[in-house]
């Protein structure tokens, strides 16, 4: 792992702080995306303590012209990319009936077009390359569905069928593109979760508790290393056997 260089999105906190953090320990050069400033000064000195080169960008996913800074910026530092994790992502939970469109249009735009937006600027440099490894954050509801998310299950079943796609397209170059689909994770984004919702969720995991970003950090580190050279175009559940 030792000077490959890893992009993680929405880095600042929760997953995919634990994702830098995980990846900083194995060596790798790390760049800490996300939209709150704090929490990426934060982070870029928890990961430079580790010992490896850090540096914060603020971006907006959704912004083309912000993903083409980071990537700029990226490789004028690193001179390379080997690792792009895309990890950024809201909800804006509301029953179907009384979704407003702006809650559609903000998670659409975030988990989708932002996955969208950075696996195409990585692609560009990991083609040159002729290696890279991509893993996109889906969630189980992405594949089950959620009384509530219509918005961001969309959005996560949509991440799926984009990293089949881009699996496809990008294998000749030696890139590999898998997604992970976490279920129930103990972040700020469950943490206010009324607790019958939390309940109901632990009442469908066999493991019988919710995970932690580490236990989603591990697969990353897995699907990212070269053990799995050989894996693309995979969806594998990080759930605690939630769906099986
Ligand atoms: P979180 O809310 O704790 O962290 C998300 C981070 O993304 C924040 O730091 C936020 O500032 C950043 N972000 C938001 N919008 C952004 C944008 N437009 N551009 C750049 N950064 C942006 O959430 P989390 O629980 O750590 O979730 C991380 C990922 O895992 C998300 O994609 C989420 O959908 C997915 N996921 C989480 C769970 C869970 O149970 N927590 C389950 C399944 C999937």
């Amino acid at each position: 792992m030792e000077n490959r260089v890893a992009i993680i999105t929405g880095s600042g906190r929760g997953i995919g702080k634990a994702i830098a953090m995980k990846l900083a320990q194995e060596n790798m050069n790390i760049v800490i995306c996300d939209v709150d400033e704090t929490a990426i000064a934060e982070t870029v000195k928890e990961i430079e303590g580790t010992g490896v080169q850090a540096i914060g960008i603020k971006v907006d996913v959704t912004n083309s012209a912000d993903v083409a800074r980071l990537f700029d910026e990226t490789i004028k530092k690193f001179e390379r990319v080997d690792v792009l994790v895309n990890n950024a992502g809201i909800t804006r939970d509301n029953l179907l009936i009384r979704m407003q469109e702006s809650d559609w249009d903000a998670v659409i735009a975030v988990n989708l077009k932002g996955t969208f937006n950075c696996l195409k600027a990585a692609a560009k440099i990991m083609m040159k390359q002729r290696s890279g490894k991509i893993v996109n954050i889906s969630s189980v509801v992405g594949v089950m569905g959620n009384i509530g998310q219509a918005n961001y299950s969309a959005s996560k079943g949509a991440v799926i069928s984009l990293t089949k796609s881009a699996a496809k397209e990008l294998a000749p170059r030696n890139i590999t593109v898998n997604a992970i689909a976490p279920g129930y994770i103990e972040t700020e984004m469950t943490k206010n979760l009324p607790d019958n919702v939390k309940e109901m969720f632990l009442n469908l995991v066999p493991l019988k508790r919710p995970g932690s970003p580490e236990d989603v950090a591990n697969v990353v580190s897995f699907l990212v290393s070269h053990q799995a050279d050989y894996i693309t175009g995979q969806v594998i559940h990080v759930d605690g056997g939630m769906v099986m």
